[in-house]
C-alpha cells in the first residue's frame, strides 16, 4: 500500500510517500520558508537528491510542486497519481471532535474549518492540504490525523482553566495541547530507549512551534500549549506566556483593534518579535557577531524552557529523561546548552562533547553520571502518520 503524508507547518511542508507495512520511504523532501522568494524545495530518493532554492510564495504552490515531481517522468517515483493508495494528513487541532485519526468527509472538513479559529497558523494550512490532495489524488483515501488526540489523557486539574465552569462545560475552553503526533513518537522511542517499565519523561518539541509535554508511564499528563497553540514556551513567531492583561491595555490604552493584537501575538512576537529573524538559524549567527537582541532573545528562550522543566517534574514528582526534538531541538546544541547548564540540583549533567556531535539517531548528550538522562530524539512525524492511516485504512477494508 503506497501512502502519501503530508505534513503541512505554519512554514513548511514536509512530505513522505512510504510503503506500507514495511514503512519503506520511497520519496520524501520538505518545502521550507514558505512565504519567501528563497524557500527551499528538497526532493530525496534512492536515486536523486535536488535542493532548489526558489519563490513559493503559499502552500498551494508548495503542493502543486510536490505532486508535479512525483510524476515528472525522470525523476518521478510514480507513473501517475491513481498509485497512491491513501493520502495522511497532519491536522493540528481535533478539538474535543476527534480523540482518533478519522477517513475525511465532508464533515470531517466542516469540523476542520470550524476549529481554525483555535489554530489559525494551521488548521487552514492543513484542509487547503486536504482539498488539494483530493483534487491531485482522487483514487486515495484521505486520512488525518491529529495533534490533539495524545493529550486526551491530561487530566481535568491541569487541562481547566480557573475561569466559570459553564466555559468548561458548555464551550470547551480547556488545554487541548498540541504537537501530540510528534510527542507521542518520541516519548515511546524514548520509553524504548530507558528500558524502565516506569518512566516520568519531559519532551521538549522545538521547531517553529514550541511546546513541551510531561509524559508519566507514556501517557500525556501536562502540555505547555493549551486552547490553542499559542501560550508557554517562545516559539518563532508566536509570543508563548503573556500576562493576558496586557491585550486589555492594548486596545483600551494604546488603541489597538482586536484582530491587530492577534497579529502581532501570533505573527509578529516570539523570536520574530524580539530579533527581527523568525529563523533560529539566522538568530545564533547574528548572536555569534554580538547582536545583543538575539544573545538576549536566544537566553530568554532556554530560561522559559529551564521553568517548565521545573514544574513538570514537579508535577510528576521526579524525571527520568528530559528529550529535545524538532527542528531547533535536534540541531541548537547552543539552545540545548543554555536549557541544561545549571540544572545539576534537577540531575541534568549536559556532556559538552556529545552536545556537539550529530547523529541522525537517538542519542544520549549526558555525562554518564548524570542522574536524569538528555536524549535528542529525531521526531519522525510522518511515520507515525503513516502508521495509523495503514492501521485505519487496513481496519476499514476489513469492515467492507
Ligand atoms: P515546523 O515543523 O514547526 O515548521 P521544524 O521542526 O521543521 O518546524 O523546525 C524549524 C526550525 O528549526 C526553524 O526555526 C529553524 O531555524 C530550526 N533549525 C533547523 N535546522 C537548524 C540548525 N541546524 N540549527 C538551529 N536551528 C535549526
Amino acid at each position: 500500500m503506497k501512502v502519501l503524508i503530508i505534513n503541512s507547518g505554519s512554514s513548511s511542508i514536509k512530505y513522505q510517500l512510504m510503503l506500507m507495512p514495511t514503512a519503506q520511504v520511497i520519496c520524501q523532501g520538505i518545502v521550507e520558508r514558505i512565504g519567501s522568494q528563497e524557500a527551499v524545495f528538497v526532493y530525496k530518493t534512492d536515486n536523486d537528491e535536488i535542493t532548489k532554492i526558489m519563490p513559493v510564495m503559499n502552500h498551494k504552490e508548495g503542493l502543486e510542486k510536490i505532486a508535479k515531481l512525483l510524476v515528472d517522468p525522470k525523476i518521478g517515483v510514480i507513473k501517475n497519481a491513481g498509485e497512491i493508495d491513501a493520502v495522511g494528513h497532519r491536522v493540528v487541532h481535533g478539538g474535543n471532535s476527534f480523540s482518533k485519526p478519522t477517513i475525511i468527509n465532508q464533515t470531517v472538513k466542516d469540523k476542520i474549518k470550524e476549529l481554525a479559529a483555535l489554530a489559525p497558523l494551521h488548521n487552514p494550512h492543513n484542509l487547503e492540504g486536504i482539498v488539494l490532495a483530493e483534487k491531485f489524488f482522487k483514487n486515495a483515501k484521505q486520512i488525518v490525523v491529529f495533534d490533539t488526540s495524545f493529550h486526551h489523557t491530561i487530566p481535568t486539574k491541569a487541562s481547566k482553566y480557573a475561569i466559570p465552569n459553564k466555559f468548561f462545560d458548555e464551550h470547551g475552553i480547556q488545554v487541548y495541547g498540541f504537537h501530540g503526533i510528534s510527542h507521542k513518537y518520541v516519548s515511546e522511542k524514548a520509553i524504548a530507549y530507558l528500558h524502565k517499565k516506569e518512566s516520568k519523561i519531559i519532551s521538549i518539541h522545538l521547531g517553529n512551534g514550541c511546546s513541551m509535554t510531561a509524559v508519566h508511564n507514556g501517557k500525556s499528563v501536562d502540555h505547555s500549549l493549551g486552547f490553542t497553540p499559542s501560550n508557554g514556551l517562545i516559539m518563532g513567531t508566536r509570543s508563548g506566556d503573556v500576562d493576558h492583561a496586557i491585550i486589555f491595555y492594548l486596545v483600551d490604552t494604546l488603541g489597538y483593534k482586536l484582530d491587530e493584537v492577534k497579529t502581532l501575538l501570533t505573527r509578529e512576537s516570539g523570536m520574530m518579535g524580539l530579533t527581527g529573524y523568525g529563523d533560529l538559524r539566522d538568530i545564533q549567527e547574528e548572536a555569534e557577531k554580538g547582536d545583543k537582541n538575539c544573545l538576549l532573545a536566544l537566553e530568554m528562550n532556554a530560561y522559559r524552557i529551564k521553568k517548565y522543566i521545573g514544574a513538570y517534574a514537579a508535577a510528576m514528582n521526579g524525571l527520568d529523561a528530559v528529550l529535545f526534538t524538532a527542528g531547533i531541538g535536534e540541531n541548537s546544541n547552543k539552545l540545548r546548552d543554555l536549557v541544561c547548564t545549571n540544572m545539576e540540583f534537577l540531575g541534568l549533567e549536559l556532556d559538552a562533547e556529545l552536545n556537539d556531535l550529530r547523529n541522525p539517531e537517538i542519542r544520549e548528550i549526558n555525562t554518564p553520571t548524570s542522574p536524569v538522562k538528555i536524549l535528542v530524539v529525531p521526531t519522525n512525524e510522518e511515520l507515525e502518520i503513516a502508521k495509523e492511516a495503514y492501521k485505519i485504512l487496513t481496519f476499514s477494508l476489513k469492515e467492507h
